[in-house]
């Protein structure tokens, strides 16, 4: 075919869409060869990861771990390094053009950073980094001549509709499923168990981001997400529930024409799209099944069940550091959830 291999770096190999970055990766067959893995501490998987792609540089958040894995490199060059500064080294990793950002939380934003100022593509995942950094990454990116291609489902939607007809558009709406108590009455909604909400109706994903979906958290991130990824002020933004999620995102034009993209519920289409803008490869996923009847249902988002959202709106329309204390907040508030307390 005579294409040429790109070198990826991956942060946060060992997470859902980690690992499913490295089933698009197999799946293209020899489009990208992996350079750099970072992971938090699931040493066992990213032993598995390190025997199949033999990278040349890994970071795990532990030293001990880092010690522990440094044996698997026996027959090539591999460096091991660990913390924070461990997973920058990744994101700046020489040969890796492509920079897949999947470290969940705040955590994520120094490596995000790093890949930008290195002028890497970046197909962005960890959307708490431009929720607390946007400014200063769209920044760093004119710098640097960096590209960010979003790789969340509703964002890659949005880019795929704006295309060039940007200068038109009146509004972005996102879709959010609604998540696991959509239909749940409010005055049941504290007496909700971890376990329930987990229970993702339609997307399979990391702890933290599943219970940021079930209290709609998620789409107010992800509302900030838009407004540093799109350039568009708050008021152009919006949110429709859409529980089938088949519809990722409307753009509505100038005229009152509505874009919508649509596509299969699986991380590995946008996964793909963001590695391989701005072309379309064939991906092996099955695509929308349109032998039976689809019904696609809207409807606005209660507000009062879900005070997480207007919580963001506030947050973005206030700008500055408040989109920053938010996340860090809810971060904290759903460590302890996560944690039982
Ligand atoms: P997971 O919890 O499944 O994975 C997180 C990854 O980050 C793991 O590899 C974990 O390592 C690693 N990690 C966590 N903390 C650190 C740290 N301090 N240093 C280094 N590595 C760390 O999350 P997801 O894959 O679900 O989500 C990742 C990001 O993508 C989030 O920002 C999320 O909002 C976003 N996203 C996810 C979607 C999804 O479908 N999953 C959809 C859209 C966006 P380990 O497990 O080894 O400890």
């Amino acid at each position: 075919m005579g294409q040429t291999t790109r070198g990826l770096a991956i942060l946060g190999s060992t997470g859902s869409i980690g690992t499913s970055t490295l089933d698009v990766v197999d799946r293209l067959g020899g489009r990208f060869r992996v350079i750099a893995l970072a992971a938090g501490s699931n040493t066992a998987l990213l032993a598995s990861q390190i025997g199949k792609y033999r990278p040349a540089l890994v970071s795990v958040r532990a030293k001990k771990d880092a010690d522990r894995i440094r044996g698997l490199g026996k027959g090539w060059r591999m460096r091991v390094v660990h913390g924070p500064e461990g997973a920058v080294e990744v994101a700046r990793a020489e040969g890796a053009d492509t920079v897949l950002s999947a470290i969940t939380g705040i955590a994520g934003l120094e490596p995000t950073l790093e890949a930008v100022r290195a002028g890497r593509r970046v197909a962005l995942a960890n959307k708490e980094s431009m929720v607390v950094g946007g400014g200063l990454l769209r920044r760093e990116a004119a710098r640097s001549g960096a590209r960010i291609i979003p790789v969340d489902s509703e964002h890659s939607g949005v880019f795929q509709c704006l295309g060039r007809e940007r200068r038109h558009v009146r509004r972005v709406i996102l879709t959010a499923s609604g998540g696991p108590f959509f239909r749940t009455p409010l005055k049941d909604m504290d007496r909700k168990t971890l376990e329930e909400t987990l229970r993702h109706p339609r997307w399979v994903m990391g702890r933290k981001v599943t219970v940021d979906s079930a209290t709609l958290m998620n789409k107010g991130l992800e509302l900030i997400e838009a407004r540093w990824l799109f350039d568009l002020e708050p008021a152009r933004l919006g949110v429709l529930i859409h529980p089938q999620s088949a519809v990722h995102a409307l753009v509505e034009m100038a005229d009152g024409s509505i874009l919508a993209q649509l596509g299969a519920t699986d991380m590995r289409l946008p996964i793909q799209y963001a590695l391989s803008y701005p072309e379309k490869w064939e991906a092996a996923i099955p695509g929308m099944d349109f032998t039976k009847a689809l019904q696609l249902d809207f409807a606005p988002p209660d507000r009062s069940k879900f005070p997480c959202l207007s919580l963001a709106y506030r947050a973005l329309e206030k700008g500055g550091t408040a989109p920053a204390a938010l996340n860090a907040a809810n971060e904290e508030a759903v460590a302890a959830f996560l944690d039982d307390r």
